[in-house]
């Protein structure tokens, strides 16, 4: 097997200690000029405290819609976790790389990369777009920025966006949204043997995390249902509660954070109106003990689901290249579904797996590398080629 082009490029960039919780900005910086070698100029996308920033970059004819190679460029932390060899060292052992993001998803990011020398020499008839983010993996916050400033700087819209999450090489066209919010429950703390004076704010929780359960078995019972999606209907799930502080009180506080993962097409602010709706019907009766009872609200992360919009021009080439039958519904979400919802249609196809992914010893093969190679040259070649 011949060694990947991308391999030297993948070594540099799982370097870089992009956990999301760090800047990207050494990484994007890199990036930047590697470019400008190219003679593409990159604008950066700022985050808020200035300490990490998205990349955008684009070469071809101003006036055509063009194609968006799109991926991010944070990381999930490698804290408890038992690694052969340095996780931030991209080593090879027999045909694969292993290193923090080798799979999700620097491997992608180096293939598009080593292959831009060879684009800056055709005669492009549509435009290339390289889109990089930052802290997708701590629920996408990156990607709307860069789609607002993607949408100001560009005249005529893009045609397709491939996001190479990996896929192992096969195209995905689906996956679920998710919403994740907070709840916090306020009542008023009381001597437990006088519960009579007290709200119970663990026991409000409780019903309201009895409701969400209620309502994950309506939908699995009475759908909607989408083919290929596991399980095949949206979920609702309650993942952490913190309240009350020893037996013999009546908790005044519970806090517990739940999510929604929805369907494309399902919206997820019904499913929270409709639990927040329950939430006011026990509210007159805690409150006719404690005025200050409460019952609130607020948004953890989000990210909207891809799927059900026609095929596009660019997931027919895909199939065909990869050889993808049967397009896959994913079990995870990307940034796909964000480009889908500004009307962007979007794929995700990338080397690597995704069961390796977040874990120690995460790695890539080769063989993954050199397939993704391949199809980035054919896929830019058939679509935006003259
Ligand atoms: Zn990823």
């Amino acid at each position: 097997m011949s060694d990947p082009r991308s391999q030297a490029l993948l070594t540099e960039l799982i370097g870089f200690d992009t956990t999301s919780r760090n800047s990207n900005l050494a990484l994007i910086e890199f990036v930047r000029a590697y470019l400008a070698e190219l003679a593409i100029a990159a604008e950066l996308v700022p985050d808020p405290t200035g300490q990490k920033a998205n990349l955008i970059a684009s070469f071809g004819p101003k006036d055509a819609a063009g194609l968006v190679l799109s991926g991010h460029t944070d990381v999930v932390p490698v804290d408890g976790q038992a690694w052969t060899s340095d996780p931030f060292t991209c080593v090879r052992r027999e045909d694969r790389f292993y290193g923090r993001g080798t799979a999700d998803m620097k491997g992608f990011i180096a293939c598009v990369l080593a292959l831009l020398p060879d684009w800056r020499q055709l005669q492009l008839r549509r435009p290339i777009h390289l889109a990089l983010s930052y802290d997708e993996e701590v629920g996408c916050r990156g990607v709307p920025g860069l789609l607002d400033r993607l949408a100001e700087r560009l005249p005529t819209a893009p045609f397709g966006c491939l996001v190479g999450e990996p896929t192992s090489m096969q195209v995905g066209n689906g996956h679920k949204g998710k919403a994740g919010y907070v709840c916090t429950v306020t009542g008023r703390a009381s001597h437990s043997a006088l519960n009579h004076q007290g709200v119970n704010a663990v026991e409000i929780a409780a019903l309201l995390i009895a409701e969400l359960r209620r309502m994950n078995g309506e939908l699995s019972r009475q759908g909607p249902f989408a083919e290929g999606y596991d399980p095949a209907h949206t979920t609702c799930s309650t993942g952490r509660i913190e309240g009350g502080g020893a037996l013999n009180i009546v908790p005044a506080r519970c806090r517990f954070e739940f999510e929604f993962r929805t369907l494309p097409g399902q919206d997820p602010d019904q499913l929270l109106a409709a639990l927040q709706r329950y939430g006011a019907t026990l509210l007159p009766a805690m409150r006719a003990v404690a005025p200050e009872a409460a019952i609130d609200w607020a948004p953890l992360m989000s990210y909207p689901a891809l799927g059900g919009e026609p095929v596009s021009e660019l997931e027919a080439l895909a199939c065909r290249l990869t050889g993808t039958v049967r397009p896959d519904k994913l079990s995870f979400g990307t940034e796909a579904g964000h480009f889908a919802l500004r009307g962007i249609p979007a794929i995700v196809c990338g080397p690597g797996s995704i069961a390796v992914a977040h874990k120690p010893d995460e790695y890539v093969e080769a063989a993954q590398l050199l397939a993704c190679e391949a199809f980035l040259g054919q896929l830019v070649h058939q679509l935006a080629a003259a």
